[in-house]
């Protein structure tokens, strides 16, 4: 294939006038400028996030909504500004709407545990795919396994997305729930997930989505997606670790169980019983995570400034430019070609196992994933014991994919003399 042709510079889009914000691109790693391709894993983080931590733990650090003081004050309107932040970014109708958890996989519990257990029950079919992270796999396994509900799975097909003919025999009178990944962590396909929506609507199916991969790259808008779940992670769109959310539709929410139990979940408590607290709080058990929910509320606003549909499409352009360049080396092996597709490409080289090349790129300053990628059952499908995982950022550059494609070569040389 010619690639010499390929547009190496965005006309729309300037990576270099963000990087300067994220100091930890200035890493210098065994004397060579760091080449950060570890974004499906987590993203750096800029200066603006950063200095909201320490914003919020100098200037008002006090426990929420329970202080009558000054400091408690100003945390809690910080922390339910940053739910509404939330809200507003992925166009959910209220900020009531927003519960605050760890992240995607103790979102996607939460939805197991609270909603399944009342809704699932024995015999219920609870539908998946093939191409799911563990996040969104053990959670219902576990659900099966306590209400004798039986899981399905929609197979991916050999390019990575999935098989719609298959999907269609599965679905039945059963089917209680669908939940699926957005954008898949291994292939980078984006389901389409507008067309598994309406299926599952025709037969009154709700439908959770893991946006983990999605959200931090896709303009998001529940409402037009109609799902009526939605989780993903701070840490993967900027923020830091240890803060997510769960969305729901209000009925879901009004419907489920408390998830944990403790302090500011509850309305009334006595020695034997108790009431809930009004809806968010009633799914926050204890104290949260407050500066992570302030800098995730950070993260949204510089994302939102630079646009998310802007951040998609130049996505799209550097993975064109890099799997364009990589279908010219010898013996790499791509997995997932869907036609719709992240800034996510997992490759092998030959026999070469992946936490070598890794550790070889590593060397170069180049940070890719090399393992399962918490999907073992693809890795199982794909007959493969792991692979080698380079995933974009709106922060990485055409040079850096030059450079990766340069030090691959220089690997090729070497593991395949
Ligand atoms: N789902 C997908 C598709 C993911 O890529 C990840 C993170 N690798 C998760 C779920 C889990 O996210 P977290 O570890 O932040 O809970």
């Amino acid at each position: 294939m010619e690639t010499m042709n390929v547009q190496k510079k965005s006309l729309e889009f300037d990576p270099n006038l963000y990087r300067q914000d994220f100091p930890i691109l200035n890493t210098i790693v065994h004397g060579k400028p760091l080449v950060y391709f570890d974004n499906a894993a987590t993203t750096q983080k800029p200066r603006m996030v950063i200095e909201q931590i320490v914003d919020y733990y100098q200037g008002m650090n006090a426990n929420v909504h329970r202080a009558i003081h000054y400091l408690g004050e100003k945390a809690t309107v910080a922390f339910e500004e940053a739910r509404k932040k939330v809200a507003k970014f992925i166009n959910a109708p209220s900020a009531r709407q927003i519960v605050f958890t760890r992240g995607t996989t103790e979102a996607i519990n939460l939805v197991a545990t609270a909603w399944g257990e009342k809704f699932i029950g024995q015999d219920d079919e609870i539908i998946l795919t093939e191409m799911e992270h563990h996040s969104n796999l053990i959670p219902w396994q576990l659900l099966a396994q306590k209400v004798g509900a039986k899981l399905r799975f929609i197979p991916f097909t050999p390019n990575g997305a999935l098989d719609f003919e298959a999907f269609e025999k599965i679905l039945n009178n059963k089917t209680r729930l669908i939940s699926l990944t957005y954008m898949s962590n291994v292939f980078g396909t984006i389901n389409p997930i507008k067309r598994i929506v309406r299926m599952a609507k025709d037969r009154g199916i709700p439908v959770l989505l893991d946006g983990a991969q999605s959200v931090p790259h896709l303009p998001t808008d529940v409402q037009q997606l109609d799902c009526d779940f939605l989780a993903f992670s701070g840490h993967k769109m900027l923020g830091p670790t240890g803060i997510g959310v769960l969305y729901a539709k209000m009925h879901h929410w009004e419907n489920m169980n408390p998830y944990q139990g403790g302090g500011e979940m509850i309305q009334s408590v006595w020695l034997d019983r108790a009431t809930w607290n009004e809806i968010p709080y009633k799914f926050e058990a204890g104290t949260p995570n407050i500066a992570g929910a302030i800098a995730l509320g950070a993260a949204i606003d510089y994302l939102s400034k630079i646009g998310m549909e802007k951040i998609t499409l130049f996505e799209q352009e550097l993975t064109t430019y890099a799997l364009n360049k990589l279908a010219d080396l010898k013996g790499i092996v791509i997995y997932g070609n869907a036609a719709e597709r992240g800034g996510v490409i997992s490759f092998n080289l030959g026999d070469v196992h992946p936490h070598d090349l890794s550790h070889f790129l590593d060397q170069q300053g180049i940070a890719v994933r090399a393992g399962h990628h918490c999907a073992q059952p693809i890795m199982r499908k794909l007959d493969i014991a792991a692979t080698t995982r380079a995933s974009f950022y709106f922060y990485n550059t055409f040079e850096e994919i030059d450079y990766f494609v340069e030090q691959l070569k220089e690997a090729i040389e070497f593991f395949t003399p």
